[in-house]
């Protein structure tokens, strides 16, 4: 029977949620990714896709998927540790431990499970996880699926970080965790800080930097680019090919003690089919897009620059970021959902962000800028957002 015995009480559920303006729907694309999509049967124009250089649809990316289709075919058959790992993985892997500095790199099916994996293959009951209260679902997931005990602080406050480091003294296996760019907010975890807080409390640190890989930093190396000058070591790293990269995945980079403790003991490595070897082939082919072609995160900082400067003229509420994230707070849910459709109707599409997903009374347009976007599109956009009268 798949109808559930309180087939009732879940009805009522998802009524008072549509009622809360909290219901939640996926879309129909046709088409490709992109700055001008087809959705629902109607062209609008994306600011909401995490594709923030352009590289979702771009033809050698295309070409690097197909030619490792005609060599290897689709799926990968098996796990990594089985025969699931394939020459185009191997070659991701080498050229991201290069790219990130870092000693060994080893790749998920997902960011998802790549921050699963993090937590749970390193820590254990009696484990203490310290965690931005901001970050990603998925390492708030980690840390519960890992039976350590979960410890949050609150957002980027190093004063109350340090407060839950004193706090744990007397555990030996600490691990702060933390978003490089937070995926909500847009702003940037205060790095330098963590390290030295977790140097002095011999804590370890795991940075998520979904947000920040290919986009901040001189050279696209993200959050710990950014800080570059500021760190005298580096974090455990956690990269998604969602994003930036365009293309599917994750990685963990660490010290090869690390990488080889996960290759052991992360369920989420061990348990799962290796994702098909094209998608790493079209990702090793993004990631020399990124390190070549310096001109698109220009190109971006240029859009997110101009959004900014115009919003601010418009008196909007932006927040603290300067990376391709720039929300606008409306605080209000229904109101937030009312301004999204608004938008829509003058052909842009916007993320409408809501509990629980942000928190309460902080209901927000998130609003994505991309490497493809045109300065025409940010005007536009900012005049679609003056015509709905947020402020
Ligand atoms: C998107 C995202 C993830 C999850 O990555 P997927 O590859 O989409 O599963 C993890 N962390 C952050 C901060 C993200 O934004």
């Amino acid at each position: 029977m798949s109808q559930l015995p309180w087939h009732d009480s879940l009805q009522q559920a998802l009524a008072q949620r549509r009622a809360d303006g909290l219901y939640r729907q996926t879309r129909l694309r046709d088409g490709a990714q992109g700055v001008n999509v087809n959705v629902d049967g109607r062209d609008l124009i994306s600011f909401c896709s995490n594709d923030y250089l352009g590289l979702a649809n771009h033809p050698a990316l295309v070409e690097a998927f197909k030619h490792a289709v005609n060599v290897e075919g689709v799926g990968s058959g098996a796990a990594h540790l089985l025969t699931g790992h394939s020459r185009f993985h191997q070659q991701l892997e080498e050229a991201l431990a290069e790219f990130t500095g870092q000693q060994k790199v080893m790749l998920f099916a997902t960011g998802y499970m790549a921050n699963l994996a993090v937590i749970d293959g390193l820590l254990d009951r009696g484990d203490v996880v310290i965690q931005d209260k901001l970050n990603h679902a998925s390492l708030l997931d980690g840390g519960r699926l890992s039976n350590a005990t979960l410890i949050r602080y609150p957002h980027n406050d190093m004063a109350m970080l340090h407060k839950r480091l004193h706090g744990a003294a007397n555990t030996q296996r600490k691990l702060i965790v933390s978003d490089g760019v937070f995926s909500m907010d847009g702003d940037v975890a205060p790095l330098p800080e963590i390290m030295a807080l977790a140097k002095q409390h011999r804590a370890g640190v795991v940075i998520d930097d979904a947000h920040g890989m290919g986009v901040i930093g001189e050279q696209g190396k993200g959050t710990l680019q950014y800080f570059d000058d500021k760190l005298n070591d580096k974090p455990i790293l956690v990269g998604t090919f969602g994003k930036a990269f365009g293309t599917a995945g994750a990685f963990i980079a660490a010290d090869a003690l690390v990488i080889e403790t996960l290759t052991q003991q992360a369920r989420s490595f061990i348990y799962t089919t290796a994702p098909p070897p094209a998608i790493a082939a079209a990702t090793v082919k993004a990631l020399e897009i990124i390190e070549t072609e310096p001109e698109r995160r220009l190109q971006l900082q240029a859009r997110i620059q101009q959004f900014r400067d115009g919003a601010n003229q418009l008196g909007l509420q932006l927040m603290d970021s300067f990376t391709a994230i720039q929300p606008v707070l409306i605080g209000d849910d229904k109101r937030a959902l009312t301004v999204g459709q608004q938008l829509e109707q003058q052909g842009f599409l916007v993320g409408v962000i809501r509990p629980p997903t942000v928190p309460k009374n902080t209901a927000r347009l998130r609003i994505t800028l991309s490497a493809n976007h045109s300065e025409a599109q940010v005007t536009q956009l900012l005049s679609a957002l003056e015509q709905c009268h947020v402020h």
